[in-house]
């Protein structure tokens, strides 16, 4: 459990400090919420926030994302009626939730979106197929990666979008998963983001783990670029995404003690793509997260943390929950 060793050396500083700095980063329209977060608790001094990613800076030597759409389904679910529970699915035993129409985010929709899907690596043929992602074509899914031991990144995006969903829950939000151990792969990239349409979900996060070189560290949020052709338009979302997304990653340092990412975002934690169909094809407010990198050993031991899964989703409630209030 090492989810706190090597970068918080300034954990030891007064919590009064952290305390202020959290509280004025949640003053802060925006961008740099997490990394002043991040420099409170002691962070690396390694580059303060050279200014937000460009658009369409994604470059990454991400193995990954979008998860995708076509197929059989479980089908959009919940049409948008946001005080009752969607349909099928949100029902989970043991957890504990408010009467509908309790809490503070009753009335809310959110959709969660574990990338990726343990099945994925026997069904190659089907997710392969292209599918239209408004700026060209792409394919339909992806096996997600893997850490050295096996882990898969499906096995974590299912883990801490269950953990998410709880939390939500708890406080009154309707929550709906793109899928669960339900079908046999997929949903395709374009279908993850309609599911997220079709609810009208105030707010959709899609989680995954970065498959990155060893020694790149840490988490980033993916905002989507103002991408209008084709089917796509995010011209609409770009604004209340790049505030969902925000709110997520400063609250993601603070519940994890993990630094934004080392390799890409500048130190803000924050990229923004336009190669992603999940984010191209969104009506509603959506960002990526990548809480880590599989391919690194430290990285690996706080993902492979059930500890750690369960702050990293606290860090993710918190944000969804904070830009829903807002
Ligand atoms: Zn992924």
């Amino acid at each position: 459990m090492s989810y706190d060793e090597s970068h918080l050396p300034a954990r030891r500083r007064p919590l009064s400090r952290l305390t202020l700095v959290i509280a004025a980063a949640a003053l802060v329209p925006g961008a740099f919420a997490g990394w002043l977060i991040w420099q409170a608790a002691g962070g690396s001094d390694d580059g303060g926030p050279a200014g937000l990613p460009a658009q369409g800076s994604s470059a990454s030597a991400s193995a990954d994302p979008s998860p995708g759409s076509s197929g059989p389904g479980p089908g959009p679910s919940g049409t948008r009626s946001p005080s009752k529970p969607a349909s099928g699915g949100d029902a989970a035993p043991g957890d504990a939730r408010p009467a509908p129409g309790d809490g503070p985010l009753a009335g809310r929709t959110v959709v969660i979106d574990p990338g990726h899907n343990p099945g994925n690596f026997k069904h190659t043929a089907e997710i392969n197929k292209l599918v239209d992602i408004g700026t060209n074509r792409k394919e339909c899914d992806t096996t997600g990666t893997s850490g050295n031991s096996g882990y898969t990144e499906a096995e974590f995006t299912a883990d801490v979008s269950q953990r998410l969903r709880t939390l939500l829950r708890k406080e009154g939000a309707t929550v709906k998963l793109t899928h669960e151990n339900d079908r046999a792969w997929g949903p395709c990239v374009d279908e993850r983001a309609e599911i997220g349409n079709k609810a009208g979900a105030d707010a959709v996060i899609s989680i995954h783990a970065d498959g990155s070189a060893a020694g790149n560290r840490g988490f980033h949020v993916i905002l989507p670029a103002l991408v209008k052709s084709g089917g796509a338009d995010t011209s609409k979302i770009v604004t209340p995404s790049r505030d969902l997304g925000e709110r997520v990653a400063g609250n993601f340092v603070r519940t994890t003690g993990s630094a934004p990412s080392n390799y890409l975002g500048g130190g803000t934690g924050l990229d923004v793509r336009d190669d992603l169909g999940g984010l191209n094809l969104s009506t509603v407010p959506k960002v990526f997260i990548e809480c880590g990198n599989m391919r690194d050993s430290k990285d690996i031991a706080l993902l492979t943390s059930a500890d750690w899964r369960q702050k990293a989703a606290q860090g993710m409630a918190d944000g969804i929950s904070g830009f829903l209030k807002r």
